[in-house]
Parts: structure tokens; C-alpha cells; sequence
């Protein structure tokens, strides 16, 4: 348990931040935790790096809704008071503290006060002696040897309450790091791909590393490490749970078409104005943009409620059924305030509701999908052309050579 939320075995994978605040600045850092609370974190970090940080701890961890975990470096009285702040969890190396009383007494007072220890090997400090015996690379053993030799550090003292991390800034390393070490230990693991830098190269490099391992059923807890704003490391880390549906939806998962030649709307701009606007909205729905009333709402017909442009208009539709026409440059606020109807009162309720009439909406949407096939045709991708430019070429008859 990091506080009261539970890491390993069954228990939900969490989602982790850091705070990159001042730890001593209590306001300010306090601040920062409940974005990263309201982003979908379930665990902070914060640094305590010095006596104000751990100052600064004893009274955030009071005002913070999530569980604490203190980052501490080389000296053990820096886990010392971060445990008498009263942390949830410590994240150190107990390597690096070097002398065995004092991992002692660091193990001693955790385990008194009921607080875990998460390890963090980085494969860009490994330890030099580790480093030499393979040949100076950085290896997934390597990174496994010194996370089981930290882990012995503890073990020798006879705590276990410990959590681990092998994180490298090479996602196919990490990746394998974890691979072994799952099955070196039965210890809860932490994942992150470890200066994965700014988005969207980073975000990109943590999923794939991330969300390769949890899709083999590998990690317990995760920790995008973006050189960004930290509320988008946790916007990311529950964003990869609710893909891979390992956490509920908390919030809208827009989902939009590419846009194509049947495009009525500038589609990039309405999916980016949904977006900004279902931000902050804890509405746990699937929420569809679609260019075009021709293919849009068959397309999107699993989405909860959806909108696609027609002529000057845009048409609303719940589960694939037509329930509204509105102005094109409402279209946006339109499908805000539907879908938090539909949040509130379900699609059955809103389907009953006064202003709801399935038969013209839908003969609207008809009228609108004739007219754009009349104009632009059926085939204004050109894919039928391309089709019958194919077929040419199965034909037996030798093609002409260009003179
Ligand atoms: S056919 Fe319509 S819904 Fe499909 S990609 Fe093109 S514009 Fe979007």
C-alpha cells in the first residue's frame, strides 16, 4: 500500500507524477498535486532534497489528496525526515547509502511506520563496477543485477515492503530490463521509460515501452517521465490505462475521422475545439467528430454521441441514431451539452426527452447525405477509379512499353 492506494498483485495499475515545484514551497506545490490529482495521478512525487523539503512535506502531505512519495538521493536522513513528515512511500537506492547501520535504520523506521520503499535503478547510473563486468554497457542483465543486489541491501536487513524500477531512456532496453526482472522477482514493479523528453516524441517513446509491458502483463504502476508541464504525464498515464482498459474512463475518449474529400468542416479544427472543451470534463463517454453526414454516423455508430457536418449544419447522433440538427459554428457546444446530458440521464432518458425527434433529425441527416452525393458524387475519394486502374492491370494482355 502507497497510502491508500494499493500497488501489485490485483490491485488497479496507478498511475505516478512528479511534482516539479520547490518541495519547501508548501502553496505552490500543493497547487501542482491537486492538477496532477485532477489529471488522473494516483501517486505524487516530490523531492526532498533538503531539511526545507522535508519541512515542506510535513504539511503538504495533510492538504494532498493522493498518496506521497518522497524522492531521496544519498543521504539517510533526508528518509529519515521524509518518514517523520509522514511520506506514504520512499523512493531511494539503498546503494547509495552506502552504510549498512544506516540502510538499517532507514529499513527499520519504514517498516516500523508501515511505508514502502520503491528501488530505482536507472540504466544511466549503473553502478561502475556493474558497468565494467559488462564489458561498459548498459545491458538488461546489468540493470537486473543491480536492482537484485539493491534489493539484497533490504533483504539483509529483513524488509520486503519494496517496489522496483529498472528504467532506461532506450524503450527496447527498458522493455527487456523488465521482461527479466518480472521474472527474476515477484516484487511490484514500476514502469517508465526515464527522460523520455518532450512531447510528442516522449509520450510516444513512454507508451510504447510502457504500454508494451503492460500488455504482457508486466508493471504495476507507471510514471511518464515528459520534460513537460507534469499534468500531461499523468493526462498520458491514465490515458494509456483507459486505452488498454485497464482503468475506467474517467474522462471523454474523443475519437475522430482522418477527414477526406468528403469533408464538410475543417475536421482538425472542431476535433481540437472538442478536445479544449471536453478538457476538463469528467464526462466517461465516446464522444465522435466526423466530417461528413455521408459516412460519418455509420462509421461512428459505436460512439455514445457523435456529430458530422452536412450542409451548413451539423447532425447529432447518439448510438448511431439521429436525435438533432444544429448550426455548423455550434456544433461543438451542441455536443458538450448533449453528452453531458447523456452522462446524467443515460441514452434511453434522453432518447424520451421532449426535444428529441428521431424521424425528422433523421430525415434531415438523409436529405443532407442526398444532396452532398448528388453534388460531389459517389465516389469523390476516387477510390472506384482507382479500383478500375487496378482491374486494368490483372488483365492477361501485355501492357504497352512508354516509346
Ligand atoms: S467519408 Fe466523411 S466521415 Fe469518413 S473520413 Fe471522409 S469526411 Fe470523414
Amino acid at each position: 500500500m502507497v497510502g491508500d492506494v494499493a500497488v501489485g498483485g490485483d490491485a488497479p495499475i496507478s498511475v505516478q507524477s512528479m511534482t516539479t515545484t520547490k518541495t519547501a514551497d508548501v502553496d505552490g506545490t500543493v497547487e501542482q498535486i491537486y492538477s496532477l490529482y485532477a489529471a488522473g495521478a494516483d501517486i505524487v512525487r516530490c523531492t526532498c532534497n533538503d531539511f526545507e523539503a522535508a519541512e515542506g512535506l510535513a504539511e503538504i502531505i495533510p492538504r494532498s489528496p493522493v498518496p506521497i512519495v518522497a524522492d531521496i538521493h544519498h543521504q539517510y536522513k533526508m528518509a529519515l525526515a521524509a518518514l517523520e513528515a509522514g511520506v506514504h512511500c520512499l523512493r531511494l537506492n539503498p546503494g547509495n547509502i552506502k552504510n549498512e547501520k544506516h540502510i538499517k535504520l532507514v529499513a527499520k523506521e519504514a517498516k516500523d511506520r508501515k511505508v514502502p520503499i520503491r528501488i530505482g535503478v536507472n540504466g544511466g547510473s549503473l553502478h561502475p563496477d556493474l558497468y565494467k563486468k559488462y564489458s561498459n554497457q548498459v545491458t538488461p542483465e546489468a540493470m537486473v543485477e543491480s536492482a537484485l543486489m539493491e534489493l539484497s541491501y533490504f533483504e539483509e536487513v529483513g524488509f520486503s515492503d519494496v517496489k522496483i524500477s529498472v528504467k532506461a531512456s532506450s524503450v527496447p532496453l527498458m522493455i527487456e530490463a523488465y521482461r527479466q526482472l518480472s521474472e527474476a522477482t515477484d516484487h511490484p514493479l514500476h514502469l517508465g521509460v526515464t527522460e523520455a523528453g518532450p512531447p510528442p516524441a516522449g509520450i510516444i517513446k513512454s507508451s510504447t515501452g510502457i504500454g508494451t509491458l503492460l500488455a504482457e502483463g508486466i508493471g504495476d504502476t507507471i510514471r511518464y517521465s515528459l520534460t513537460a508541464d507534469p499534468v500531461q504525464e499523468a493526462k498520458a498515464g491514465r490515458t494509456l490505462l483507459e486505452s488498454l482498459g485497464l482503468r475506467e474512463r474517467k474522462n471523454v475518449d474523443l475519437i475522430a475521422c482522418p477527414s477526406c474529400g468528403r469533408a464538410e468542416v475543417d475536421v482538425f479544427k472542431v476535433a481540437d475545439e472538442a478536445q479544449a472543451a471536453f478538457a476538463d470534463k469528467k464526462i466517461p463517454l465516446q464522444v465522435a467528430v466526423m466530417g461528413c453526414v455521408v459516412n460519418g454516423p455509420g462509421e461512428a455508430r459505436d460512439a455514445d454521441i457523435g456529430i458530422a457536418a452536412g450542409k451548413g449544419r451539423g447532425h447529432l447522433f447518439v448510438k448511431g441514431k439521429n436525435v438533432a440538427v444544429v448550426k455548423e459554428d455550434e456544433m461543438v457546444d451542441e455536443l458538450v451539452k448533449w453528452a453531458t446530458l447523456i452522462n446524467e440521464k443515460g441514452v434511453e432518458e434522453t432518447f424520451k426527452l421532449k426535444n428529441v425527434d428521431i424521424e425528422s433529425a433523421k430525415a434531415a441527416a438523409e436529405a443532407d447525405r442526398d444532396e452532398l452525393l448528388e453534388e460531389q458524387g459517389e465516389n469523390v475519394n476516387e477510390d472506384k477509379v482507382k479500383i478500375a486502374n487496378i482491374r486494368k492491370l490483372q488483365s492477361p494482355e501485355p501492357l504497352e512499353s512508354p516509346d
